[in-house]
């Protein structure tokens, strides 16, 4: 799966949501948790792993969880429970 890091934190761009074939990135901007919402995240049952996500994040924010640097190990666990993984 792929996993959100800290970058996302107070940027929550949204291109990755367009850009997922899935539909496994939220909360989208017309979901009510949006706004509260302290960044975006990535379903990781849902996720098929294609990595179109990565790309258009304009902070840089989205790794496979294999690259997820260590400093953010946190943000898989942290993604997972978004959906209560
Ligand atoms: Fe969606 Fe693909 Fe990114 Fe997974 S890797 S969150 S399926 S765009």
């Amino acid at each position: 799966a792929y996993v959100i890091a800290e970058p996302c934190i107070g940027t929550k761009d949204t291109a990755c949501v367009d850009a997922c074939p899935v539909d496994c990135i939220h909360p989208k901007k017309d979901e009510g948790t949006y706004g509260d919402a302290e960044q975006l995240y990535i379903d990781p049952v849902e996720c098929i792993d294609c990595g179109a996500c990565v790309p258009v994040c304009p902070v840089s924010a989205i790794f496979a969880i294999d690259d997820l640097p260590e400093k953010w190990q946190n943000f898989a666990t942290k993604n997972a429970e978004h959906f209560g993984r």
